[in-house]
């Protein structure tokens, strides 16, 4: 019993096993002896013996099982000091932030958020917003066709029809989306997000496209923000305009960000044209509307002060966690 408290394992256990139980063991021999002594001795010495083997066999298995349920207490231990894993939670990209942002700006103005498909035909994506067949309007958008009639809409404005076609004024929506165009640089991707705008009613004005979007501005930068609306041409508006904000990095002094001319695009709009109103069956005589448009990775890159538009399709945690 000694031996067998000394034991610390399953070595030591097995080796007194051995030592006494063994084919050559003290115990074993003893028993194969009992036949040399004589007859009268011989029962009690055949007894005593096998109580001996039960028990020591009783006290041996014992021990064994002992040191395996300690060895899977050990396995099992939880240490309560040590700290939690905490749960990673994802955060909405900066991209999704700021087209939250956009939306909430414009829902506050009283814009209703539409959306639309991705593959659109050319009938909504030219044809109804006064791109005919090969007029070099086309040439501005370049285009992924899926089919020659087919294509990956090149901007959100397809929804403009989309709508008109189906209620009757007074419309104020707001769309946003992704958008394809086939080009590739520190400044376009070939997939972006666009949010388009539109707002038609009787007695609409060029006032009224700059009130809203100078409210947007004003909320989306700050309330300071100088813009400014510059002419253009787009084929579905007329007049069309483009809105400048006043540089965000170098406030107007002409930077690299803004090739030294103190100002920023951010935003295309501009009166809508008859020639859409007359493709939806609206009376150019009783109501008059604009549309508006931007790129929001645009707007992220002015807000965040960020230099390149592939960053926000890396994937690259150490920029995602910034915001
Ligand atoms: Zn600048």
């Amino acid at each position: 019993m000694a031996e067998l408290q000394a034991a610390g394992d399953m070595e030591a256990i097995k080796a007194v096993q051995v030592r006494y139980l063994g084919r050559k063991g003290q115990l074993t021999q003893f028993l194969r002896n009992i036949a040399a002594l004589s007859e009268a001795e011989r029962p009690a010495a055949g007894k005593a013996a096998n109580e001996v083997k039960q028990f020591l066999e009783g006290k041996i298995s014992e021990a064994l099982e002992q040191l395996s349920a300690g060895q899977a207490d050990q396995g099992s231990a939880i240490d309560v000091t040590l700290p939690g894993r905490p749960a990673v939670y994802g955060s909405l990209h900066p991209i999704s932030q700021i087209n939250r942002q956009i939306m909430d700006i414009f829902i506050r103005l009283g814009f209703d958020i539409v959306e639309g498909p991705e593959v659109e035909t050319d009938w909504y994506n030219f044809e109804a917003l006064n791109f005919p067949k090969n007029h070099p309007a086309r040439d501005m958008q370049d285009t992924f066709f899926v089919s020659s009639d087919i294509v990956l809409r090149t901007h959100t404005s397809p929804l403009q029809v989309r709508i008109m076609e189906k209620q009757p004024p007074p419309v104020s929506i707001i769309a946003p989306g992704r958008v394809y165009r086939c080009d590739s640089d520190i400044t376009h991707t070939p997939m972006f997000h666009q949010v388009e705008g539109l707002l038609v009613n009787e007695g609409v004005s060029f006032g009224d496209l700059k009130g809203i979007l100078t409210a947007f501005v004003h909320q989306m930068f700050d309330a300071h923000t100088s813009l400014r609306f510059r002419p253009s041409f787009f084929p579905f508006t007329e007049p069309s305009a483009e809105v400048d904000i006043l540089c965000v990095m170098c406030r107007g002094k002409g930077c690299r960000v803004c090739s030294q001319t103190g100002w920023l695009e951010v935003l295309g709009a501009g009166m809508v044209h008859p020639a859409v109103f007359e493709n939806v069956h609206y009376d150019t005589a009783k109501y008059t509307g604009f549309a508006f448009g931007m790129g929001v990775e645009r707007i992220a890159m002015l807000k965040y002060g960020i230099d390149d538009l592939r960053r926000f399709f890396e994937n690259d945690l150490r920029f995602l966690r910034q915001f």
